[in-house]
């Protein structure tokens, strides 16, 4: 395995003397670790601490006992335990991974040292299926106050306090939620003034062979996405949207002298210097990658660069089966201008295009399936077009469809989740529709793990019991001993005045906000995407209100 450490081989360990040591755990594979941005901030980030001496934990499932990658160390000799939860799925990893290293489970049962702290998106997400076994949460972006906390804990583990005394220093902190000492709603912690601007865009500490994104120097262009689609958390939770400056990203580059780089954002192609910044790559000899892009934002320009610097394929997202349920999720869609991308695409020689769709929306129904039947015969007759004479150009469609989970802090939070029945039906109906033409692939996620999330994604403290059992038998079986629980979380109703576990945080989008989308989409009406002058100018979701307050509320 080769792995450089920005740019240049890892430094060696700190010593443990006179420093806190710190177990930073990713509870998934490494290879998934290795490619994701957020965790990778906060390592270099407590790397850089002097007081701190980090060491990085990855999920292994061959292990019989949780041990450092760095030095080989057992977790359970860490005094600090910090998780960085990125998937629900991580919750009964995290678990295993204490009771696997001799560490009580239960914080309520753990009255000292290691303190156990989570963070990452699906901490200010929501967390609380997992908030017994912790200590506390940082609700957050890393570079908007987890230094503080770090801080706190460190001055009290080094000065031989206790663990209440440094959850007490901590529980105050912007970002910090620890239960029973922190003020409630605790409000996510954002590095941003809501000029638009992304002032420390984040970029790989590690370039690593056994990365998932093999050898490559991730890089954020973009957080926040100004779009609002009614489906997407992670337009809610990163707002407000920002943009880098290419001389950031260009800095970062030249630092680092990768190979290949990521470029990372939640809406690649409104970034306004995306083909500068990739002709900039291009003449450095740096291969590039993006991921999915939007139709409505693919310029000839853009694509013709793209296939003339070695791209093969392009991702775009359909989202929804019709024409109405792409209004009702606010997705501003032009199905000519899709197919007219579809066209070029074919045109410029690219081999796949690959498509991306959800199903399993709240009224989701036939008529909107035999929309879809006919919009994939455009879509066919498009690349055809684009293929002319030659017959060469998009040889590949591959469609990709995953099953809608409705997400906390979107207006979808309020709708019932799909039927299992009715997901499989879907499945087997675009499975159907695909296999009727040449050069089309069809892959579907499973229902039943899609019930799974579901039930992790919208579930509270009260789901915890199930997953410590799943953290022994797996998810699937214990959630089969927890049927009546499962099914009390799936189905719950919702209404205007429920409170939802999560509602325990405060992201900066306004309830209020989020239900009028809701009722917005039942009627099938759009609302605007954030205008290019901010939140001040706007004042829709409640995010100009939310960064004018100073931390803590
Ligand atoms: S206040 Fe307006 S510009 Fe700011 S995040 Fe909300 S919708 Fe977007």
């Amino acid at each position: 395995m080769s792995e450089l450490y920005c740019g240049r081989a890892a430094p060696p360990l700190k010593d443990w003397g006179g420093r806190l040591p710190v177990a930073l755990v990713f509870p998934e594979a490494a290879e998934h670790g290795l490619s994701t941005l957020g965790w990778q901030v906060v390592y270099r980030l407590l790397a850089a601490n002097e007081q701190l001496a980090v060491e990085r934990f990855f999920w292994d499932p061959t292990s019989p006992r949780p041990r450092s990658v760095d030095s080989g160390r057992d977790l359970g000799l860490f005094p600090l335990i910090l998780y960085s939860l990125n998937f629900e799925g991580d919750f009964p990893i995290a678990l295993k991974l204490l009771d696997d290293a001799g560490i009580t489970v239960r914080a309520a049962d753990r009255p000292s040292w290691p303190l156990v702290l989570a963070g990452g998106p699906v901490a200010f997400l929501n967390p609380f299926p997992v908030m017994p076994a912790l200590d506390g949460i940082f609700v957050g972006e890393a570079e908007a106050g987890l230094a503080a906390v770090m801080e706190g804990i460190a001055r009290t583990w080094i000065g031989g306090g206790g663990k209440g005394e440094a959850l007490d220093t901590i529980s105050k902190l912007p970002g910090v939620l620890v239960p029973g000492k922190s003020p409630e709603p605790v409000r996510r912690a954002v590095s941003a003034g809501g000029s638009g601007v992304l002032a420390n865009p984040a970029f790989s500490c590690f370039v690593s062979s056994q990365a998932q994104f093999r050898d490559m120097l991730l890089l954020e262009v973009n957080r926040g996405c100004p779009y609002g689609c009614r489906f997407c958390a992670a337009g809610s939770i990163y707002k407000p949207p920002r943009h880098a400056e290419m001389e950031a990203l260009q800095d970062i580059v030249a630092r680092c002298e990768p190979h290949k780089v990521g470029l990372v954002g939640t809406a690649l192609t409104d970034w306004p210097d995306l083909l500068p910044f990739l002709r900039w790559l291009a003449e450095r000899k740096v291969k590039f990658s993006l991921s999915s892009l939007r139709a409505d934002g693919l310029t000839d320009e853009l694509l013709g660069f793209l296939r003339h610097t070695g791209t093969r394929s392009v991702t775009l997202a359909l989202e929804g089966a019709s024409r109405r349920l792409r209004k009702a999720m606010n997705k501003r869609f032009s199905e000519e201008a899709f197919l007219e991308a579809v066209s070029r695409i074919s045109r410029l020689q690219f081999g796949t295009l690959k498509l991306y769709m959800i199903t399993g929306w709240p009224d989701e129904s036939e008529e909107d399936w035999a929309e879809f039947e006919e919009f994939m015969a455009c879509i066919d007759a498009a690349r055809k077009a684009g293929q002319g004479n030659r017959k060469k150009g998009v040889e590949l469609v591959s469609l990709s469809v995953s099953c809608l989970v409705p997400k906390a802090w979107t207006p979808l939070q309020w709708a019932d989740v799909p039927d299992e029945g009715r997901l499989k039906a879907a499945m087997r109906r675009f499975k159907s529709i695909v296999g009727r033409y040449k050069g089309m692939r069809f892959a579907g996620e499973n229902p039943g793990q899609a019930r799974v999330q579901m039930f992790l994604a919208r579930g509270g403290e009260e789901i915890f019991p199930c997953l410590e059992r799943a953290a022994e038998v797996g998810l699937p079986s214990a959630m089969r001993e927890w049927d009546a629980l499962v099914h009390d979380v799936l189905h719950r109703h919702a209404d205007r005045d429920t409170v939802f576990p999560w509602d325990r945080l405060d992201i900066g989008v306004s309830r209020k906000f989020l239900y009028s989308e809701w009722v917005k989409y039942r009627r099938g009406l759009v609302t605007p995407p954030c205008p290019e002058d901010g939140c001040e100018a706007c004042r829709l979701c409640g995010m100009d209100e939310f960064l004018s307050l100073p931390d803590g509320g």
